[in-house]
């Protein structure tokens, strides 16, 4: 048998199937509430193992810390301290003063008085406005105070627990508020306004990758290294040219701890001051688009797929581990070049897909080996009956030969046995030559003659010549009905197909009962038909009568010999010739074998 070169079943409809099964799998994963707390740790990993670029301050944040409370008497003197502290920033000439804490009522007036007065001396005045807890409008400074303002920005951050961004944009009632930081921002660039569009904003020169549809969140590259003045030091000459951020850090007072992805708490002014830090060196961070994320996992999809599709054993095993890692690492790259990459979504992708294909393949390879093996062992078989087989015209030829030259035969003897000597070896010659025409037609190197003949001078040859073993067994061969149809095709191998049909139909059928054969028109093909009263199949055998060298255990145990290879041979002549085969049966009833051919092949004689 000539075995041909072919991938082993690797690349089916199956194997591409449990693939997307695994895709579908990973992504619902990566969209899961698990994923949630997951993404977080493990975008704070990475956030610690790759620090942004050390760059100068350009913020400087003037504290309310404890020190300062303790000599001003509190936060009750928060007003006045604040104008102090004002008037001698003031002349330092600091480029943006933002002040993180929300004025919104009027106190004591002298104090307030004196606070305006700063105010409306500070230039580049951002002030602090928050939302009113379970209400939705603005808690804005007094408009005394904000009169003076160049710009009124919110004070919000979005701890999750830990304080990984702030969102740019904050939407009470109908008023929309930037974030301070933004603001404070937009002065120091001198750009009069904040352009937007769905996916960034743009101040001056700066785009900042920011979605509209996340609240337009800001991730925070917190840096180390912002300067901090107590707002009661001697000296405020480090707030020359800067942008001055003005809060509460004291801890008995600040109410605005959060988390951030180092570990440490820092406070709300911090925050602000390290988002503003975020935006002046542009060093941003925004989540990978949706259908990038998807893109990256279909592709780990199908590399697991092809790994283990075209490699094996150790070498696809060692790739799939590259493959793993690889998977791993890609939130790590993507977070150095600015993205946010989620972490399990292309880890699941490929530990599912490696997985899923490793087990395919596995169990196809195993089931093939096994099925190799039974072939080769029913292969075994057929060449020890087709040598069998030869056997006896080789012995006959033999034996006749061997009398003709030991003995002097009469004439008549002698006839005898050169005729015997030449039916045999014509015998064997056909033998060898259907086996070779089968070997062909299997390879489908056979061309097909194309004549035209009667379907009774094929039907009536093969009766003749089955009636033999027929009437051993005391079978009636019962011809129901034979058209006169002509057909178009090779005779030989349409002969050897009915043949066989018959002969199956006389091996598989208790003595003393009926086989019916039948030719008819029926529509647009032509049906040929074997009806027997034998043994029968049941389903599941007959899915499997047509493979090569197969033979149901009835068949085994009934003692008729045979191959297993007749039917895969009828099923390819008649394909072979454009048509199908049929088959019904039913254990212990009988069945019934059909060759549909084609109206191509077949045509009605006018009469
Ligand atoms: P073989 O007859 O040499 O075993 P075939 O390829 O002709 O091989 O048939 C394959 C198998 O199909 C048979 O072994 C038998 O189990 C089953 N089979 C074929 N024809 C019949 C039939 N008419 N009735 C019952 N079983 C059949």
């Amino acid at each position: 048998m000539r075995s041909r070169r072919q991938w082993p079943g690797r690349v089916t409809l199956g194997y591409i199937s449990v693939l997307t099964v695994a895709f579908i799998m990973a992504m619902l994963a990566a969209w899961s509430s698990l994923a949630e707390g997951m993404e977080g740790s493990a975008y704070d990993w990475m956030f610690r193992t790759q620090p942004p670029k050390a760059e100068t301050a350009d913020s400087v944040i003037v504290a309310f810390d404890e020190k300062a409370l303790g000599a001003t008497g509190g936060m009750r003197n928060i007003r006045r301290t604040l104008a102090t502290a004002l008037e001698r920033i003031k002349s330092e000439s600091p480029a943006v003063v933002v002040i993180d804490i929300v004025l919104p009522d009027a106190t004591d007036t002298g104090d307030d008085i004196i606070l305006e007065r700063a105010l409306a001396a500070t230039p580049n005045l951002v002030l602090g406005s928050e939302v009113v807890p379970n209400a939705d409008r603005w808690e804005d400074p007094q408009p005394a105070f904000r009169q003076h303002a160049k710009a009124v920005g919110h004070v919000h951050a979005s701890p999750d627990p830990v304080n990984r961004k702030i969102p740019l944009e904050v939407i009470a009632g109908r008023d929309r508020r930037w974030a301070m930081a933004l603001e404070a921002f937009r002065l120091r660039s001198g750009a009069a306004v904040i352009e937007e569009s769905l996916d960034s904003l743009q101040v001056g020169q700066t785009t900042i990758p920011t979605r509209r549809e996340t609240g337009r969140a800001l991730y925070i590259r917190y840096v180390s290294g912002i300067p901090q003045i107590s707002v009661v030091a001697p000296s405020f000459a480090g707030v020359r040219g800067k942008v001055v951020f003005i809060g509460v850090t004291a801890q008995s007072a600040a109410r605005d701890r959060l988390m951030t992805p180092f570990g440490r708490m820092m406070t709300g002014v911090e925050i602000h001051a390290q988002a503003y830090e975020t935006m002046a060196h542009g060093q941003f961070l925004a989540p990978a688009s949706l259908s990038s994320v998807a893109a990256v996992c279909l592709l780990l999809t199908v590399a697991a797929g092809c790994i283990f599709a075209f490699l094996s054993g150790w070498a696809a095993y060692l790739t799939a581990g590259a493959l793993l890692l690889f998977a791993q690492v890609i939130p790590h790259l993507a977070f150095s070049r600015g993205s946010i990459f989620p972490y399990l979504a292309p880890a699941a992708a490929a530990w599912l897909s490696v997985f899923a294909a490793a087990a395919w393949q596995y169990f196809v390879v195993r089931r093939q080996l096994r099925k190799s093996e039974s072939d080769r062992a029913r292969y075994q078989q057929a060449i020890h009956f087709v040598t069998h087989e030869m056997r006896s015209p080789l012995t006959a030829i033999q034996g006749s030969s061997e009398l003709m030259g030991r003995y002097n035969l009469n004439d008549a003897k002698r006839k005898q046995m050169v005729e015997m000597i030449n039916s045999e070896s014509k015998r064997l010659a056909r033998m060898i030559q259907t086996f070779l025409d089968i070997e062909r037609l299997t390879d489908g190197q056979m061309d097909i003659r194309s004549e035209a003949f009667d379907a009774a001078d094929v039907i009536g040859p093969c009766l003749e010549r089955a009636r033999p073993l027929a009437e051993r067994k005391q079978i009636e061969l019962h011809v129901a009905e034979i058209e006169p149809l002509t057909l178009s095709g090779d005779r030989e191998l349409m002969e050897y197909a009915v043949y066989n049909l018959l002969t199956n139909a006389v091996k598989y059928s208790p003595a003393e009962t009926v086989v019916t054969i039948s030719a008819k028109r029926d529509q647009n093909n032509l049906r040929v038909s074997v009806r027997d009263q034998g043994i029968g199949m049941d389903e599941k055998e007959l899915r499997s009568i047509f493979q090569k060298f197969y033979r149901t255990k009835k068949a085994e145990a009934s003692g008729e010999v045979g191959t297993g290879i007749g039917l895969s041979i009828v099923e390819q002549i008649v394909n072979h010739h454009g048509g199908r085969m049929e088959v019904t049966s039913e254990p212990g009833r009988g069945s019934c074998f059909t060759m549909v051919l084609p109206a191509a092949a077949s045509k009605l004689v006018s009469q």
